[in-house]
């Protein structure tokens, strides 16, 4: 599952590096305006995914990365910020594009909302593929790494400039007021500061 965002774009990286022309690595993207972020931040996000897949491809990594447009025509999603709406909408568009003995990868990381969920979302996730008779494997490779550390990783392999993380962007601008920035701006902090 691939946003374009800081984790998720990390794990696409390492993966790609053992990628080749026969074993791609297949990126899913789902598109949402009303829930997976503002129309702004999508526009950004699409451009960071883009300017990394360039980079990518002069790597020589074998990416497929796929998009879905998930979104409903004549009302809205119910979003009323309560349980993990987003990770629902993630599995419906990703589960059609599983096979038996894929791996499926999350970029969770630790502190997230998410793991109050692990638990529902590996159930559902296992129960729907009986659907397809399929069977995949779930991974969460940054369970255990905090933002600190997902951002020097970013820096050091030179792709920070790839992600993207600001919720309301302002000419295509982080805005330094959203959650997301004041802990980018946190952690900025702390890398300058060599403290950990
Ligand atoms: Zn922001």
């Amino acid at each position: 599952m691939w946003s374009g965002g800081c984790d998720s774009t990390l794990i696409l990286n390492d993966l790609a590096k053992n990628s080749s022309y026969q074993n791609p690595i297949y990126t899913v993207t789902i598109l949402n305006r009303q829930i997976g972020g503002g129309k702004d931040q999508q526009k950004m996000e699409s451009l960071a995914r883009k300017e990394y897949l360039i980079y990518a491809k002069s790597k020589k990594y074998h990416i497929k990365n796929i998009k879905i447009k998930l979104e409903c025509l004549n009302s809205q999603f119910s979003n009323d910020n309560q349980g993990l709406i987003q990770a629902l909408i993630w599995i419906c568009g990703v589960l059609p594009f599983l096979e038996n003995d894929d791996e499926l990868n999350f970029g969770y990381i630790r502190g997230d909302d998410f793991w109050h969920y692990k638990e529902y979302v590996i159930n559902s996730i296992n129960q729907s593929l009986k659907l397809k008779g399929a069977s995949v494997k779930i991974l969460f490779p940054l369970e255990w790494e905090n933002k600190l550390e997902i951002i020097t990783r970013l820096k050091s392999e030179n792709i920070y400039k790839y992600t993207w993380y600001c919720e309301n962007p302002i000419n295509n601008k982080p805005c330094k007021e959203c959650l997301k920035c004041k802990n980018i701006n946190l952690v900025e902090y702390q890398i300058k500061k060599g403290r950990k």
